[in-house]
């Protein structure tokens, strides 16, 4: 395994049903122009489209080049923080909706699934949040009570019954959420695609919008090949804003998490870790996932990009997590490596910017995307057509460059990497 394959990794390499889009050029007009192709512009088109509006979707690169194709495949119910801190801090208006549309959002994944036929290793076993302390297992007593009490099926697990479920002895108990699931990734973004085609809408990739202003009923955004003008516009750049929208990342806390698969594991082996097949994470700040793929190879995440030198030593901590956590998977060549960046906020909420009343984005899923992303393209889409924000569960803010985003960057990638370099050494 090289660095080369870097990008998507894994999921590049298995991913089903790619679509061959063109890329745009001439001059047209539209309704609604949606700017990028991940699970939010691609949901926002699908939806759309299937309300009979004339839609166009502008990829700057290719369907999932963004988080879509790199990230974990969990698709949570809700997002990282606990329902309690997400009212402290969005407040009981906004609050209350947002856990409940984000909570039902695997509802909404695995129902465009099964309706469009996609093929994207699609499992809903539920998913494991592993304490890996005892303040890990404190953490999630308390978010079991907080989903408890909304009536959400989530069940704690003590240390035996975390051990039968993940096939370690690592933990101390697991959080395991019954709403919840895996997919590949790129696999689901593409079904998206192809779903948003069948409905009507028109995408393309390969074309980055350069610019775009005001005009006479709208926008006109400006791709290398061609011009588009549209009465509303739907971003949907998340975490790999180019182009006109490179400014964007300022909004954004920058923090990269990366992955490394194992080649499929025996048969025997694969009985034994993860047996239900459930996606996992560990509550340690700097996390480590788990999951395995339809043709059962391990995949083991964590905090950082896997670039030169930190190539080396994010695989070694890979090496050495396999065997500490799963000893029974024994020595393994790691097949591929990869990262992505995460659109992360602050505070861990998403953020709806309005930019006029005919463009709009919701961004920030803080690494919690599969669910929100569809949960909020169709809610996007509802917003496009009835002119009315109100049933986006997020106050409206401002675009404001996060302080001291560098040094928070560096906080984390700097941290990933000292951590990575002495943990599960003995
Ligand atoms: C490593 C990693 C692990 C993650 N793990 C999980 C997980 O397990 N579960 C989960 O739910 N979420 C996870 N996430 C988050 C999830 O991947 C994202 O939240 C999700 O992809 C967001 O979807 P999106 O459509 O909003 O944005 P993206 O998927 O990032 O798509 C944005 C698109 O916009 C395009 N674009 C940008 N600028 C332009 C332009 N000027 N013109 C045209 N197109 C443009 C980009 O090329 C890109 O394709 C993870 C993310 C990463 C990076």
């Amino acid at each position: 395994m090289s660095q080369e394959n870097t990008a998507q990794g894994l999921w590049a390499a298995t991913a089903k049903g790619h679509v061959n889009l063109e890329t745009f050029s001439g001059s047209t007009h539209t309704r609604v122009a949606i700017i990028g192709g991940g699970y939010t512009g691609l949901s926002a088109a699908l939806h759309l489209a299937k309300q009979g509006e004339d839609v166009v979707l502008l990829e700057g690169s290719d369907i999932g080049h963004g988080g879509a194709g790199r990230n974990v495949g969990l698709v949570n119910a809700g997002l990282w923080l606990m329902p309690e801190d997400v009212i402290r801090l969005v407040g009981k208006e906004h609050g209350e909706d947002l856990i409940n549309v984000l909570g039902a959002s695997p509802d909404l994944v695995y129902e465009l699934i099964d309706r469009y036929d996609i093929h994207c290793e699609a499992w809903r076993h539920g998913t494991l949040h592993c304490a890996d302390a005892r303040s890990g297992y404190k953490a999630l007593q308390e978010r079991e009570r907080q989903w408890q009490k909304r009536g959400a099926p989530v069940k704690l697990l003590d240390k035996d019954e975390a051990a039968e479920k993940t096939g370690s002895t690592a933990f101390l108990g697991a959080l395991l959420d019954e709403r919840a699931g895996t997919v590949h990734p790129l696999s689901y973004a593409y079904g998206l695609a192809r779903a948003a085609l069948k409905e009507g809408a028109a995408l393309f990739t390969h074309s980055p919008v350069q610019d775009l202003e005001r005009s006479n009923n709208g926008w006109l955004l400006k791709t290398p090949g061609g011009e588009l003008t549209a009465e509303s516009v739907i971003v949907a750049v998340q975490g790999y804003p180019e182009a006109a929208f490179s400014d964007q990342i300022q909004g954004l806390v920058p923090f990269n998490y990366f992955q490394f698969a194992t080649p499929p594991l025996p048969k025997d082996i694969l009985a034994t870790v993860l047996p239900g097949r459930q996606g996992s994470w560990d509550t340690n700040l700097i996390l480590s996932s788990y999951r395995l793929d339809a043709a059962g190879r391990l995949i083991v995440g964590s905090v950082g990009m896997v670039e030169n030198w930190a190539w080396d030593l994010h695989k070694a901590w890979a090496d050495r997590t396999i065997k500490k956590v799963f000893p029974q998977v024994g020595e393994v060549p790691l097949e591929y490596g990869w990262w992505g960046r995460i659109a992360m906020t602050p505070d861990h909420i998403p953020r709806f910017h309005v930019m006029d009343k005919q463009m709009a984005m919701v961004t920030g899923y803080n690494g919690r995307g599969i669910g929100p992303g569809t949960v909020f393209g169709k809610l996007l889409a509802q917003y496009m057509i009835s002119g009315s924000p109100q049933r986006i569960p997020l106050p409206v803010s401002p675009i404001a460059p996060v302080t001291f985003r560098r040094l928070r960057g560096l906080f984390y990638e700097a941290g990933a990497r000292m951590y990575h370099l002495i943990q599960r050494r003995i």
